[in-house]
């Protein structure tokens, strides 16, 4: 039986077809700039995105932390919101390797309040920290796969244009934000300096991300990848797989969309309280505490039937869809949380 894995869209395992994509690509050595599918895959992503040019990276997080080298020197801020992934799961790293120092906001859905962010940066005194970069988050992963408004980008970037502080996009999901909306996903990080998205997410793909920008900074973020330890070599191996994601696997995101909101709607007729309400793209929160049900008790009694869902405390559980859940799968999910709660009561 196949395990129907809810936790993550990581989990995601590259399909025969990308294996073959993968075994067959051609390769050189990328310290050279000499590996034709690595730079098919950052042409392609430039292009797809609207960016002058792109760097393939092992991670997200590699493709962050080299964004946030490239924008800005030892001793300036960035601010960013105070559950993004840049600041909650990359340890520090801004501090660790650029010197720089996070300036958070925390907000109740994501989405940084224009105001807050004109009051973080410090008047122009050579007393006071200046501000590097702004950091974005589209999805908002910790806030349930919430969409930015893109006027409320429009409006960020403008401000941001007006103070001469760089924009940088963690676009981990940025594909899903633009498939939720119906959106050509260039549109969408129009005005960014830099973007970075994930193939490895729900594009599908085993490993990396690309970091978008225009030619000079793709310039500085090479020296950026290389010290920080992303220079590859034949990694047209996996490369092959991101280009293979990006020209099979965006539509498909629709899919997933619809079979996280077909299973937030279950739970919440089965009395499970749902953020974000609406879900709005891949991933959701469900919250046990009005059906009276341990969420990790829950996980223990679904894994017997080969469903994996993750608990991120007794209450609360992160539901995430992706290429490898199906509806069938949805329905098999819905069925046994039904069972156990059934069972339970
Ligand atoms: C997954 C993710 C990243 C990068 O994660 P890696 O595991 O380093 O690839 C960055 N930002 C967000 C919002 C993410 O969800």
């Amino acid at each position: 039986m196949s395990e129907i894995d809810l936790r993550s869209d990581t989990v995601t395992k590259p399909t025969d077809e990308m294996r073959d994509e993968m075994a067959t690509a051609p390769v050189g050595d990328d310290v050279y700039a000499e590996d034709p599918t690595i730079n098919r895959l950052q042409e392609m992503a430039a292009e797809v995105l609207g960016f002058e040019a792109g760097l393939f990276v092992p991670s997200g997080t590699m493709g962050n932390q080299v964004a946030i080298w490239s924008h800005t020197e030892a001793g300036e801020e960035v601010i960013l919101e105070g559950d993004s992934h840049i600041y909650i799961y990359e340890l520090a790293t801004m501090s660790a390797f650029s010197g720089v120092m996070p300036r958070t906001i925390k907000t109740d859905n994501g989405v940084l309040p224009v105001e807050e962010v004109k009051n973080a940066i410090h008047p122009d005194k050579y007393y006071l920290p200046r501000t590097g970069l702004i950091a974005l988050e589209n999805t908002h992963n910790n806030q349930g796969g919430r969409v930015y408004p893109p006027e409320e980008i429009r409006e960020l970037l403008e401000f941001a244009d007006s103070v001469g502080v760089p924009v940088h996009l963690d676009g981990a999901r940025v594909f899903n934000a633009a498939v939720a909306l119906d959106q050509p996903v260039e549109e969408l990080v129009d005005g960014f300096d830099s973007v970075m998205f994930c193939l490895s997410k729900g594009l599908g793909a085993p490993v990396g991300s690309v970091l978008v920008g225009s030619e000079s900074f793709i310039e500085k973020a090479l020296v950026g990848r290389k010290r920080f330890g992303g220079g590859m070599r034949q990694a047209g191996i996996i490369a092959a797989a991101g280009v293979y994601a990006l020209e099979n696997n965006v539509d498909r995101l629709a899919e997933d969309h619809a079979n996280a909101r077909r299973l937030a709607g279950a739970l919440q007729g089965m009395g499970f309280s749902i953020t974000p309400e609406p879900t709005e793209t891949n991933i959701f929160f469900a919250n046990t505490e009005e059906i009276g049900v341990n969420a990790n008790d829950l996980a223990v009694e679904l894994e017997r039937s080969g469903i994996v869902i993750g608990p991120r405390d007794g209450e609360n559980i992160r539901f995430v869809t992706h290429l490898d859940v199906d509806g069938s799968d949805i329905d098999k999910t819905v069925e046994a949380i039904e069972d156990y709660l059934a069972s339970s009561s």
